[in-house]
């Protein structure tokens, strides 16, 4: 098989599996969050933890510092206190104000709307400036305060589309978001997303698949080798 034919079919089989996850979860909207800055700060707590306790770090970082301008030149250890909740509290608070400072010293006010203006190349550049902002927080702020294409790759996209053959056996979260993206049109990228997510969730969760209830399992990898290997 050629190179492109092989492309052609991934495609096929990318667009007929986001088909199959909307039927099965619904069709999910983007409804973008107003401000590219919380959006960052509130990506930084959710790293390694729960959606449930990352939000409960943030909703208690607003309270105690409801500007983002009460945060700078705070101590570390203080705002570690504030976001307890979240996990790697330490971690967090020194790359939370870390960013700060960063956008503070490169444009004299602390917001990201100045994203709006650029490529989506040019966005993900500046934001990959700051130290603890990775792949996945970025392409998060792009795809999900500006509407930037942009495809996040989290722990369950990854292991999923790594099963059903989307992606190579050895391909790290930083290539995947790329080869992900190249996959499916722009338009479908946000619902992707959070049905590959879900899907991840709910049926092919990291330790025990289950595949004899997986809506997908046709078009999966992992499936055939382990029906072959069983027959
Ligand atoms: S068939 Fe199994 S391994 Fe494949 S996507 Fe479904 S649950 Fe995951």
């Amino acid at each position: 098989m050629t190179r492109s034919h092989g492309t052609a079919s991934l495609k096929r089989k990318a667009t007929d599996i986001d088909r199959m996850l909307t039927k099965a979860y619904g069709r999910k909207v983007v409804e973008l969050e107003d401000d590219p800055l919380d959006t960052l700060v509130e990506t930084i707590l959710s790293q390694n933890t729960t959606d449930r306790n990352s939000h409960r770090a943030f909703q208690a970082l607003k309270k105690a510092y409801p500007r983002w301008g009460d945060l700078m030149g705070e101590d570390a250890d203080k705002v570690a206190k504030v976001i307890r909740s979240g996990g790697l509290a330490g971690i967090k608070a020194s790359r939370i104000l870390g960013a700060l400072e960063f956008i503070n010293r490169e444009r004299g006010v602390l917001n990201l709307d100045f994203l709006r203006d650029m490529s989506p190349q040019d966005a993900e550049a500046w934001l990959a400036q700051m130290k603890g902002v990775g792949p996945k927080t970025r392409s998060i702020v792009l795809l999900f305060s500006l509407g930037m294409p942009a495809f996040p790759v989290d722990t369950h996209i990854h292991r999923v589309t790594k099963r059903i053959g989307l992606i190579g056996p050895r391909v790290s979260r930083e290539q995947a978001q790329t080869d992900l993206a190249a996959l499916v049109p722009r338009s479908e990228f946000f619902n992707y997303h959070i049905n590959l997510i879900e899907h991840g969730r709910t049926v092919c969760q990291a330790r025990k698949p289950r595949c004899p209830m997986c809506q997908i399992s046709r078009y999966c990898d992992y499936f055939v080798r382990t029906a072959k290997a069983e027959s």
